[in-house]
């Protein structure tokens, strides 16, 4: 029989949580709202809340140019909720000028962060980040970062290896600014972003160089990545359920991957192959931040049961 462990850290993080009750507590209040873009990446979560009445609509990804205006023609009575990654500025704007009314789901992790993304730019700082230029989270905080001339002032690099960091600083339009303020989009690894603001110190040794590197990183993440990494450690083989977009569980499995032990990423139980618990005594589960507690218990149901078979 296998037994199977679960991480002590795992599921909906509190800015998730917090953002699924706000939708649900104001749809039960009968004032209704509409979620601008995919509340969480999680399937599963989508669709609960629809039950309750929580539309969906295109988000500042799908929609180009005034998103306040062309998320006006959707909506009817409802108020536009912003989600826990978060919207720049002018998205901000652009529904209030389009005179909607704003319920605002930002987590507070990644308000934090964009907080210091506008100060360094106010204070005349470039905004470096470290994480992924196409992540929702990572648009929203660069949207934080325009001078008042409305020029973008943050540069997103996914890479923390000496030869990448080197071109970009070579290459760097303008020359390479001297004061960098260096944050991280909150759910990247810690190690990986150590490693970043060290290559950046070995590379820059100018004496007019500054760097502020501010730790913008979320600590429900990395408390979830130093559990899954332990866990990971101790068993066979590592089941990591969230969906497929989420870059957290994707971090997770890195994590996991990085102690030697073979791991898979699934949305949910029909995902699992039968195969992959032959021959093992000890099975880890863990799950993203957006993971609802359901899901997990439904992958360790089934777990359980095929390690009764
Ligand atoms: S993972 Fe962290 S930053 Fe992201 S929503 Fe959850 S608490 Fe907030």
């Amino acid at each position: 029989m296998v037994e199977i462990l679960r991480a002590n850290e795992m599921g909906f993080c509190m800015g998730v949580r917090r953002a699924v009750q706000i939708m649900e507590h104001e749809s039960a209040e009968g004032r209704p709202i509409v979620s601008a873009g995919e509340i969480v990446h999680n399937p599963r979560v989508v669709e609960q809340l629809e039950k309750v009445g929580v539309r969906q609509l295109p988000g500042p990804d799908e929609i180009a140019g005034d998103f306040g205006k062309a998320t006006a023609e959707y909506v009817k009575n409802e108020r536009v909720a912003i989600t826990a990654h978060g919207v720049g500025e002018k998205v901000l704007r652009d529904i209030e000028s389009a005179g909607l009314e704003i319920v605002d789901t930002t987590c507070p992790v990644v308000t934090r962060a964009q907080r210091f993304a506008q100060k360094f730019v106010r204070d005349g700082w470039h905004v470096l980040i470290f994480g992924d230029p196409g992540h929702k989270e990572v648009r929203g905080t660069i949207g934080w970062a325009f001078d008042k001339k409305g020029e973008a002032k943050a540069t997103v690099t996914a890479q923390s290896d000496l030869s990448h960091l080197k071109k970009m600083i070579e290459e760097f339009p303008g020359g390479f600014p001297n004061k960098i303020g260096v944050m991280a989009q909150t759910t990247h690894k810690m190690e990986a972003f150590a490693q970043f603001v060290s290559n950046l110190m070995l590379l820059q040794r100018d004496a007019n160089f500054e760097m502020h590197v501010v730790n913008t990183l979320c600590h429900a993440t990395t408390g979830q990545q130093e559990e899954a990494a332990a866990l990971a450690k101790i068993v066979d083989l590592m089941i990591v359920v969230g969906g497929q977009k989420s870059a957290n569980t994707r971090h997770l499995r890195e994590v996991c991957e990085e102690q030697g032990t073979t791991t898979y990423h699934i949305e949910n139980p029909d995902q699992i192959n039968p195969e992959w618990l032959k021959g093992k005594v000890r099975v880890g589960l863990t799950a993203g931040a957006s993971t609802p507690d359901s899901s997990i218990d439904e992958v360790e149901n089934r777990l359980i049961e095929l390690s009764q078979s």
